[in-house]
């Protein structure tokens, strides 16, 4: 078989770096009609441990329409993580599922061999959206797996004196959340009180990132910390402090770095340019993914494999 000449994007975190604070722009982008901010892949960072997207949208406030409308699209090699500061978004999946993501709950969907799944702002809505999309590459034993999903109501959460944190992705101290994960990921979110500290306990052998979403925020003895930047704190970092002036309120997602190169092309996460195509031409021939039931709009082509095919904003 010829080999497929795929522009399919390689990532790697094995240029995972020591102790170290770097600050990556967001690239902006309108998407489908939602503003999205960009803080995963961009070109200088593809991934923080095998997190490999990470899309930040919102705050908006609408009165009509749906800020959030993308219709049904497939997914393999990857798990797929919505977290939600305001507002909902309703998930209808292959396999039958419907659940709709609210502020405090997460959406965590593990598309494995191949899943196909629509996103979208619920009729009933409270006219507002504030939230992110992760991605989360599936190590190379699991990326086969059986395609899952799992919503929860509540993610644990451990308050501290200096404020509170929700643990949406794997486990901080003592308390793990129930969501499925197939490495030692990190998915914090951080509400720091007004004048408040919050140290903050790490595995130094993972990468870890951060994202100011809101108020303010600063590293001990450091700059403030800036929204519209994904903050690169690399490896071998056991603990970090947290400050806030007037409340602020953040994202951290760590894990440990991936030991090969991964091949992301539009909403797919592989490791062979072949399987790109074989996922690409089994969605297109209806072939392998299930339908997604609901009253949706007609479900998204893929691009041409030889294109470069930017991974799908809404995840
Ligand atoms: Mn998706």
């Amino acid at each position: 078989m010829a080999t497929q000449q795929v522009r399919a994007k390689e990532c790697s975190s094995i240029g995972a770096e020591g102790l170290t604070l770097i600050a990556h722009p967001n690239r902006e982008a309108m998407l489908m009609g939602l503003p999205i901010s960009r803080a995963l892949p961009i070109r200088d960072r593809r991934m923080v441990g095998p997190w490999c997207f990470l899309d930040r949208f919102g705050p908006v406030a609408f009165s009509a329409g749906r800020p959030m409308d993308v219709p049904p699209h497939p997914h393999i090699g990857l798990q797929t993580v919505s977290w939600l500061l305001e507002g909902e978004v309703l998930h209808s999946d292959s396999l039958g599922y419907q659940a709709t993501a609210r502020p405090g709950g997460v959406n965590v969907m593990t598309a494995g061999r191949g899943i196909a799944h629509a996103e979208e702002t619920p009729r009933q809505n409270s006219g507002r959206l504030n939230g992110v999309q992760l991605w989360v590459a599936l190590p190379d034993a699991d990326r086969r797996t059986d395609p899952s999903f799992v919503h929860l109501e509540q993610v644990p959460v451990v308050a501290e004196a200096g404020g509170k944190v929700q643990v949406f992705v794997g486990a901080y101290d003592g308390v793990s959340s129930p969501a499925p994960h197939f490495s030692s990921i990190l998915g914090l979110d951080v509400e720091i009180r007004r004048k408040g500290s919050l140290p903050l306990a790490l595995d130094p052998a993972c990468e870890h990132a951060l994202l100011v979403l809101g108020g303010d925020c600063r590293l001990q003895d450091d700059r403030p910390l800036e929204q519209g930047f994904l903050y690169y704190l690399g490896t071998q970092r056991p603990a970090l402090e947290v400050h806030s002036e007037a409340g602020g309120r953040l994202l951290l997602i760590g894990g440990p770095p991936v030991p090969e190169p991964i091949l992301m092309w539009w909403n797919f996460v592989a490791r062979m340019p072949e399987e790109i195509a074989e996922a690409r031409a089994n969605w297109e021939d209806g072939d392998g993914f299930g339908e997604v039931r609901g009253d949706h709009a007609p479900r998204l082509h893929a691009p041409d494999l030889i294109r470069f095919a930017r991974p799908n904003p809404a995840s």
